[in-house]
């Protein structure tokens, strides 16, 4: 039966995130008392001024398809919301409004890629990017950070890696799974790349945006001029909001992206739920600080995985700047021999602390870093003290 799937399919696999955390939910509901820090999930209910704003969308009526590309209510608070956050100039036309992140990127992707296309994406990477553009019937082409230069790239890496076939680049900054957050100075670096390749268009991926946590506010690279048009900003609630369920993500691009993007939703899936935009302009209208109380908490967190991962031997740590996961290197455990079974990589760590500690982390292998192990701290202190003690315990 496999073989009578489309190519394409045979061709990519299931997001290893998901899997994972659909493997710790299926032992739960057996009885086992797994911890899952592996999906990218945060843990908080999202703002109550933005659950009574869906709560009266309910009441008010919005129950029928909206335009495809986002009630232009919303497109004008994002607008405002790129200017006031992002210094970036949008119109509405500009900005398309989609079910979740993911299906703006998939929006993006189709609209470009033709077979054999290139797309460039530094690893570690977001673990679907990748199969997204193998989906599309096009070649990615990775390139390898290190741990030494906080898993970011430099622009020579940068344009050895371009070729007459590079359509796109994908990164996400600040990073799923590292942490990194590229800097104004870096981000300029690059784009002085770019400038002197117009037609490669760039995907920023800026979901954790809010979620950063040096005294600077991280930079979205369409703000350098020269290369503005080559840019698509992505964005989206799953995360600074903790509203992954609701699936809202937006971009803002050139008019001839956008529309392309606004054509292929219209065939897709008509628009993005009506209930949720609503609830999304009262979430992007609001000052950023009354979301201050998430951003403290994962700062917390974050310190506390970094006090509680020092005290296990064989993790070694890069310095996360944002988002809320680590990701360590745990190269130093291959060929041992724990509890009776060899380590051989990365997937048979995080095989062995579901199986001996219940505590679920993700294989870097899904995010292109065979070395290193994703721990998401998007979770409650208790669980995280009590899964580190486990981990802990097991690999003594
Ligand atoms: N980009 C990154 C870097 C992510 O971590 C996620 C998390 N799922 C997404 C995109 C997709 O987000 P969404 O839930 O809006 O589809
Ligand atoms: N972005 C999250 C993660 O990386 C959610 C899972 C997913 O969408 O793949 O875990």
């Amino acid at each position: 039966m496999k073989n009578r799937l489309s190519h394409r399919l045979q061709n990519i696999s299931y997001s290893q995130t998901i899997a994972m955390s659909a493997k710790a939910r299926e032992l739960k509901n057996k009885g086992y008392d797994i911890i899952n820090l592996s999906l990218g999930e945060p843990d908080f209910l999202p703002p109550n001024f933005v659950l009574n704003a869906a709560k009266k969308a309910i009441d008010e009526g919005y129950h029928y398809y909206t335009p495809v590309s986002g009630y232009l209510e919303l497109r004008k608070v994002i607008c405002k919301k790129f200017l006031r956050d992002n210094h970036l100039t949008y119109t509405p036309s500009q900005i398309v409004v989609s079910t979740g992140a993911k299906q703006a990127i998939m929006n993006v992707l189709l609209s470009l890629l033709n077979k054999n296309d290139e797309v460039i994406i530094p690893a570690p990477y977001w673990v679907s990017y990748l199969q997204m553009v193998k989906l599309c019937e096009s070649c990615p082409v990775v390139i390898q950070t290190t741990m030494k230069n906080n898993f970011k790239i430099h622009p020579e890496q940068l344009e050895k890696a371009i070729t007459c076939k590079t359509k796109l680049f994908i990164f996400s900054t600040p990073c799923n799974p590292t942490g990194s957050v590229y800097s104004y100075e870096e981000l300029k670096n690059l784009a002085e790349i770019f400038k002197k390749y117009p037609k490669i268009m760039i995907l920023s991926d800026e979901i954790y945006e809010h979620i950063c946590y040096s005294d600077k506010h991280t930079t979205s690279i369409a703000i350098f001029s020269d290369i503005h048009d080559q840019v698509i900003t992505l964005n989206g609630l799953s995360k600074a909001f903790s509203m992954t369920g609701w699936r809202i993500g937006y971009i803002g691009a050139p008019e001839w992206i956008s529309q392309s993007c606004d054509k292929i939703q219209g065939q897709m899936t008509s628009c993005a739920n009506s209930i949720a935009q609503i609830a999304a302009i009262s979430a992007l209208k609001a000052d950023p600080s009354k979301i201050g109380y998430m951003i403290k908490e994962f700062r917390k967190r974050k310190n506390l995985v970094f006090d509680l991962i020092k005290e296990i031997n064989g993790f070694q740590l890069n310095q996360p700047d944002g988002a809320f996961y680590i990701f360590p290197k745990v190269s130093s455990f291959f060929g041992k021999k724990l509890h009776g079974k060899i380590i051989q990589n990365a997937d048979d760590l995080s095989e062995f602390l579901l199986e001996k500690a219940q505590v679920a982390t993700v294989s870097g292998s899904a995010f292109g870093d065979k070395e290193c192990l994703r721990i998401s701290y998007a979770s409650s202190n208790e669980k995280i003290i009590e899964a580190f003690n486990r981990i802990k315990k097991v690999l003594k």
